[in-house]
């Protein structure tokens, strides 16, 4: 086996004497085939139109009246989710404090402004997934926040940050446009304003824009309707904490069970007179366990700790080897256990400190940055094809305790059969809830398992499936939000640069960027956002690191007088290789994975220029903090007229 590290034989056994992996392997291919459509994202329509009904604000106390603003800033933010609000943050603390944050809704927040409904919470821990928790000393009230907090927390960084002061709540952008006569954008929104400024950045957001899928009769159906991120608690009655008591003489569907409708669910089953959950794919549901913040612990928390913990949870998701898993819950469980398994079958310490002495000496340890540079000695010395073995065997193990979970816990065995996911663990989002899997013994809640069809139809009196017509008085779409079609269709807005291109049009192709930030045409424009850049699982993270590279960017340019900010044409095309290479890295595993916003609902072949970078965040960032280190904002043009 030469450098590699001998694999212990007894310990593969031990695993798969549980399960058998052919059998499991070609159950997946089965379930996956089963859901692959030539349509792939076409089986989604767009939320306009005739359909505009699903995408009104219904949060908004009071409308705000104002006349058309024609001023000019330095700088305009457009989105006052996290990203717009880590941007502003990291603007102020960069001394660049002329910049407007645009927002369509009513106040701060984005995701947790749009998504109140029952049970919303995040299943990334709090400790990591809120922003700015040192700068803003403050410590969440549990391990798995809720969205009420989440939302409070946004006042308060708003609050510390001086944001509402620099924002423009309620309007909508409709069109960016480049002036290169004055070197200006112009913004033009709903409310009929036309603000110049020098910079636009774009943080848009990468789940903002709710689907529906294309089936006819949506508009036929009479009785209520709603998408889970407009939640009408008029009708259902209730709060995010539940109690929707208005629902006790209503049957209501639930179409979708993703994420969200896995946290919705049980707060129907508790009140609907009936609910029906139509099923197309099983969601993973594994163990939550939410506890209550430890103040003992939180007052033992030194300087540091909050980027440390982010970081170390991150790493173990991308395979970046760690000694201690600070987080220590469901998601980072895979690679605890690959992590501790190969420390168990150790090498004799005189290769490891050939290793580690050969990796301290080595050229490219720099170039691609310490972790990521272990990360591949690390493959190298393990061997990559015994690591995708052993992943995969680890991912069967955890995923026939999630359908064992379902066994244990739901009583009529066909339908625990039906809540079984088969596909490995992030193919899709990985769900952890504690009563999703219980609401299903409840006499008052049926599954309705489609066998990863979907629905056939809606009609004026409720859903048809198989033949059957399922007649309910109220039809709720957890159906998610647009990921893989065109960014300006998402945004709502285009944007023209030199000579009057349009994104659309440069994009039409397929994404083209400078680090996911730039691109070539529109000068003094950023975008923020998962594609060509970095894909987390903890997005606030990504999301924060971007704009420390913004305002690091504004912040040089400022300072050294310069006007005008352009990926060059050789660096944005350096930056496509990058990431097309550096997609096959993943597109094995996407291949294979039951279709959904993860891998181009199913279709991620035609994808390998329009994804995230698949060294994946750790060494992304690693890559972008060495390029801030250079100091010379390589690959950019740069101009002071
Ligand atoms: P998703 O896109 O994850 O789920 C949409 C659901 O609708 C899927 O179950 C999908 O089935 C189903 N669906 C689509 N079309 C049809 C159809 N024609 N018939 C029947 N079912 C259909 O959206 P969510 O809003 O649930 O979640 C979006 C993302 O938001 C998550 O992935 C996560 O990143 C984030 N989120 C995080 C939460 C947390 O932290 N706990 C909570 C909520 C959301 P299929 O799988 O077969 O495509």
């Amino acid at each position: 086996m030469g450098k590699k590290m001998e694999l212990d034989s007894k310990h593969n056994q031990e695993q798969s004497s549980a399960f058998d992996p052919d059998a499991l392997r070609a159950k997946y291919a089965e379930e996956r085939d089963k859901r692959v459509r030539p349509d792939g994202n076409d089986q989604y329509q767009e939320v306009k139109g005739e359909f505009s009904y699903f995408v009104q604000d219904p949060y908004i106390e009071n409308e705000i009246k104002r006349d058309p603003i024609e001023d000019e800033v330095e700088v305009v933010i457009v989105g006052g989710g996290f990203g717009g609000m880590l941007a502003g943050a990291r603007l102020r603390e960069a001394g660049v404090d002329d910049f407007r944050i645009i927002e369509k809704a009513g106040d701060f927040g984005g995701t947790w402004y749009w998504n109140r409904y029952p049970g919303a919470s995040c299943d990334i821990e709090s400790y990591i997934y809120f922003p700015l928790l040192e700068e803003l000393n403050f410590i969440p009230k549990e391990k798995y926040t809720n969205a009420p907090e989440t939302l409070e927390y946004c006042q308060l960084m708003a609050k510390k940050y001086k944001l509402h002061e620099r924002s423009c709540m309620q309007t909508e952008v409709i069109s960016a446009e480049w002036d290169e006569s004055i070197g200006r954008w112009i913004i033009c929104t709903d409310r009929k304003d036309r603000i110049k400024a020098r910079f636009i950045v774009n943080s848009n957001g990468p789940l903002n824009r709710p689907k529906l899928p294309d089936i006819t009769g949506i508009n036929d159906y009479k009785g209520h309707t709603f998408h889970t991120s407009r939640w009408d608690y008029s009708y259902t009655g209730g709060s995010s904490a539940g109690n929707l008591t208005k629902l006790k003489d209503k049957k209501v569907a639930v179409i979708g069970t993703g994420a969200t409708a896995v946290q919705c669910v049980p707060h129907l089953g508790e009140t609907a007179e009936h609910l029906y959950v139509f099923q197309r794919t099983p969601s993973s549901i594994d163990v939550r366990n939410n506890t209550k913040t430890d103040p003992e612990w939180a007052s033992s928390l030194e300087s540091g700790w909050h980027a440390k913990r982010r970081n170390n949870f991150e790493s173990f998701l991308a395979g970046v080897y760690q000694k201690e898993d600070l987080v220590n819950d469901g998601w980072t469980e895979l690679f605890r256990n690959l992590f501790s398994a190969f420390r168990k079958r150790r090498p004799p310490k005189y290769k490891i400190a050939t290793w580690a002495v050969s990796s301290v000496f080595s050229p490219k340890l720099y170039k691609l940055g310490f972790e990521s540079y272990m990360r591949e000695k690390f493959l190298n010395f393990v061997g990559m094809d015994n690591l995708m073995q052993e992943m995969e065997m680890a991912d069967f193990e955890k995923m026939e305790q999630v359908r064992a979970r379902a066994d244990a816990v739901v009583e009529d065995p066909k339908t625990a059969e039906s809540l079984k996911p088969y596909y490995r663990q992030f193919c899709k989002r990985p769900c952890f809830h504690d009563e999703y899997l219980q609401t299903f013994n409840k006499p008052n809640v049926t599954l309705v398992n489609t066998e990863g069809k979907g629905i056939d139809q809606i009609t004026d009196k409720g859903i048809m499936f198989d033949g059957k017509e399922y007649e309910v008085d109220c039809i709720i779409f957890a159906t998610g939000f647009e990921v893989g079609t065109a960014y300006t269709r998402r945004s709502g807005y285009e944007i023209y640069g030199r000579d009057g291109i349009s994104l659309t049009d440069k994009w039409k192709d397929g994404l083209s960027t400078f680090h996911g930030m730039h691109s070539r045409g529109f000068p003094n424009c950023f975008f923020f956002g998962p594609q060509h850049s970095a894909f987390t699982a903890n997005f606030t993270y990504s999301l924060d690191e971007q704009s420390i590279h913004l305002a690091y960017i504004l912040k040089t340019a400022l300072a050294k007088g310069i006007n005008l900010i352009e990926a060059s044409q050789e660096a944005e095309e350096g930056w496509i290789e990058t990431i097309v290479e550096k997609a096959r890295l993943t597109q094995d595993f996407q291949e294979k994975c039951t279709p959904g916003y993860y891998n181009n609902e199913g279709h991620p072949n035609v994808l390998a220029q329009n994804t995230f970078y698949g060294g994946g965040p750790i060494e992304f960032f690693g890559l972008m903090d060495r390029w801030r280190s250079d100091g010379n904002l390589k690959g950019l043009e740069l101009s002071n007229k």
